[in-house]
């Protein structure tokens, strides 16, 4: 069929619908909650390239690759960034994040919910509070979280979200979900210098996905009316049940690798029901297993980045692949590979 247009009256419903879902999903009334063209990335930069000038002070919290690159990142932007740092596997401790913030006023303190690179899930609520006594925004990573576990946007208190399609919201990759709080969209409003990046300016996205409906520019049809569908599946499920699911299946995984001696690598208490980092047992050749997994069984799984690189696999349990049959599959193959 022929797409619609991007200023297609039947577009600009869906994108209404779009913006009302996600709010539902992010559990926010922000106004300025849509989906920035681009994947994940392209959510991350948003929030700093909108929030951060050259020069602003950034706390960014790290403990895994993604918290890596929202350093990076906001390093581009001309930050002084601080880092708040915990070996990867490990949570953020608000302690940490307290002790950087003392006699300090940053912008802004960036957080990665679920870390996808180790399997470890930091608590956020405190560490906003604390934020927020410094005067800082809270800006939150869910690209892994949403829609798989609670994310809960007013409540917590986030000024900044960014998400991605391609993980618990289990549609193709390229678009990424955002919001931002009043107070965030006030500090964009009232900058000093441009937002370097024209793309992603969100006082320019404002007219398109705001009430003047004015081109910027041209959406992605096809993605956005993907991620309707995957929105209205989330809501037709429920979060707290989806989000259950994901519990239920992650313990039938952990359940099934204790049978067999292995465990998870990553903080006990704090571990990822949808990204379980397996540790690798000692004498195995962990690339060999993974490539037999892909080969024989048709099941992918992650391989260990930076620090724990050959030290565990990443199983992903996301979304619609969040399933008791794929668990049984992989843990059935796991155990003939194994010869355990
Ligand atoms: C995947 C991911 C990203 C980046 O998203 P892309 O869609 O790959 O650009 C950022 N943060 C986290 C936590 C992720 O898992």
């Amino acid at each position: 069929m022929p797409l619609v247009g991007h200023l297609d009256p039947s577009f600009i419903q869906m994108m209404e619908e779009i913006k009302g879902m996600l709010r539902s999903v992010f559990q926010t009334t922000h106004n300025m909650t849509f989906p920035v063209s681009g994947t994940g990335s392209a959510g991350m930069e948003f929030c700093m390239v909108n929030l951060v000038e050259p020069g602003d002070e950034v706390v960014v919290c790290i403990n895994g690759v993604f918290g890596m690159r929202m350093a990076e990142v906001a390093e581009r932007c001309g930050a002084k960034v601080i880092k708040v740092e915990a070996p990867w596997g490990q949570i953020i401790e608000a302690s940490q994040v307290a002790k950087a913030l003392e006699g300090r006023k940053p912008k802004l303190v960036g957080l990665v919910h679920a870390e996808t690179s180790t399997g470890a899930l930091t608590p956020v609520e405190e560490i906003s509070e604390l934020a927020h006594q410094a005067g800082a925004l809270m800006l939150l990573d869910t690209v892994t979280s949403l829609a798989g576990c609670e994310v809960n946007v007013d409540k917590w208190q986030i000024d900044a979200v960014y998400s991605g399609t391609q993980k618990c919201l289990s549609c193709p990759p390229g678009l990424s979900p955002v919001s931002l709080s009043d107070k965030a969209l006030e500090v964009a409003q009232s900058r000093r210098e441009r937002v370097q990046s024209w793309y992603l300016d969100v006082n320019l996205l404002n007219g398109y996905w705001g009430t003047e409906r004015v081109y910027h520019h041209t959406a992605p049809i096809s993605m956005n009316y993907a991620l309707h569908e995957a929105l209205r599946l989330v809501l037709e499920e429920g979060l707290e049940t989806r989000w259950k699911r994901h519990q239920q299946n992650h313990e039938r995984l952990v359940a099934g690798l204790s049978e067999m001696g292995l465990g998870i690598a990553s903080q006990p208490g704090h571990q990822l029901w949808q990204l379980n980092a397996v540790t690798v047992p000692e004498g195995i050749d962990e690339a060999s297993v993974r490539q037999q997994l892909l080969k024989d069984h048709q099941i992918e799984v992650g391989a260990g980045l930076g620090p724990l690189k050959g030290k565990i696999w990443r199983v992903g349990l996301m979304g619609e692949s969040s399933r008791p049959e794929h668990v049984d599959q992989l843990l059935g193959s796991l155990k003939s590979i194994l010869g355990r």
